[in-house]
Formats: C-alpha cells, sequence, structure tokens
C-alpha cells in the first residue's frame, strides 16, 4: 500500500470572506469519508493574508488537513520590506511550497533561491514541498515532498501522460532519493486516480481543481479510495 500525499495550491485567489466559505463547504463534502481521509496527508497552501483564520476555522471544525503557505522569504526576519519569513509562517501553518514554476517565471528565482528558501523553511520548523518542472532540475536534499509539474501542464487543461509522469517521477527518486513525488498540471476529478494509480506516483498537486470546495473533496475521495 503507497503512502499516498494530496496537496492543493490556490495561487493567488481567495479572500478572507471566500476562504470562510470554501472551508465550511468542504468540511460538509468531505464529511462522510472523513475516517479514510484521515490517512492521507492533505495540505492545502493559501495566500498568507488567509492563514491565520483557515488555521483557526479548521482546528475549530477538527478537519483532518495540513495547512500551507506558497511561498517564503529567503532571508530571516529584518530589512527586507514586503517579505514573510519562515517563523511568521509557522504561526499558522506546518508547509510550505517552493520553486513552483510561476515564481520561477515571474518573479524570477533561481534554483539556488529556492535552496535557500527551502533551508529558511526548515529552519522554521516547516516542510517543504518542492517543485521542479522536469526531472533535470536540481532537487537539493531534505526536501519532504517534490512535485513534478510540466510547466506546459500548469493550468492549460493539458496533462502529462499517467505513464510518462511515472517515469519521469521514477527518475526523480531516483536521481534524488525523495520517496515522495507528486504530479501536478491540470489535475482534475476526471484524470487524478489515473496518476495516484501508477506505481511511483505518491499523489496529486492540484491548482484550479482545488478552488471549488465540492470538487476538490470529491477529488479526495476519489483518490483515496481509488487507490487505497
Ligand atoms: C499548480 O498550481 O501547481 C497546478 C498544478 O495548477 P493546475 O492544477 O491548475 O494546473
Amino acid at each position: 500500500m503507497k503512502n499516498l500525499f494530496i496537496a492543493a495550491n490556490w495561487k493567488s485567489n481567495k479572500t478572507a470572506i471566500e476562504e470562510h466559505e470554501w472551508v465550511s463547504k468542504f468540511a460538509l463534502s468531505v464529511g462522510d469519508i472523513i475516517s479514510d481521509v484521515i490517512k492521507v496527508p492533505i495540505v492545502i497552501c493559501v495566500p498568507y493574508t488567509v492563514l491565520q483564520n483557515m488555521k483557526q476555522q479548521v482546528d475549530q471544525a477538527k478537519l483532518p488537513v495540513f495547512i500551507g503557505a506558497q511561498n517564503i522569504s529567503k532571508f530571516d526576519e529584518g530589512a527586507y520590506t514586503g517579505e514573510v519569513t519562515g517563523k511568521m509562517i509557522k504561526e499558522h501553518a506546518a508547509w510550505v511550497i517552493v520553486g513552483h514554476s510561476e515564481r520561477r517565471k515571474y518573479f524570477l528565482e533561481t534554483d539556488s533561491d529556492i535552496a535557500a528558501k527551502m533551508e529558511k523553511a526548515h529552519a522554521a520548523g516547516l516542510k517543504v514541498i518542492y517543485c521542479v518542472p522536469d526531472e533535470n532540475t536540481p532537487v537539493p536534499p531534505g526536501a519532504d515532498v517534490v512535485g513534478y509539474e510540466p510547466v506546459w501542464a500548469i493550468g492549460t487543461g493539458k496533462t502529462d501522460s499517467p505513464e510518462n509522469a511515472n517515469t519521469v517521477i521514477a527518475s526523480i527518486k531516483k536521481k534524488t532519493g525523495a520517496t515522495t513525488v507528486l504530479y501536478g498540471g491540470s489535475v482534475t476529478n476526471d484524470n487524478a486516480a489515473l496518476f495516484v494509480r501508477q506505481p511511483s506516483i505518491d499523489g496529486v498537486l492540484i491548482g484550479g481543481t482545488s478552488l471549488d470546495p465540492d470538487k476538490f473533496a470529491r477529488l479526495v475521495r476519489e483518490v483515496t479510495t481509488g487507490v487505497q
């Protein structure tokens, strides 16, 4: 039996009011499978501005999900206007995504910036989902989870084939020693189970589909019941 892992990335979406509505609906939708779900780590990576509210709401509802941020400062606290440190994130979250291709593309983050971010995350006690677009992008030792996300598949409606994603992920595991590697890129209710049925793929990283709490709850159900 494999150790499944599901992560959601809301990207730059949702106000505090929308976050509240999402968690309420997700709790209702996922409610009847909570005991199955509880065995599978589910990490929901949200904007900084809703971390605190989300943590309170998730704790109150006793929802078995972890909260994550989508970015972290590569610096410690100090004169770095606009940056959010690991220590700040850790007050409300357990995980952080680093190296997402949108950060590499729009914010020109380099492999060394991303490695520095992982170091700061670990120093703050956060776990890291380290995203790479292919098998040749370096993953420094110590990434808790790796996300393989081909750039052309993110938000485009086009996915890698489950078979090719499996081959790439097997190669990432061999090269880096990572034990948990996810596939991400246009995963939906229609295709999620096909990816997690592949032997080397440990789970999925979901962008667009995670914005809808009912679709995401259904996806969690499909993935957890389709594989275990
Ligand atoms: C992502 O944001 O990491 C992602 C995979 O997005 P989408 O599922 O929308 O392609």
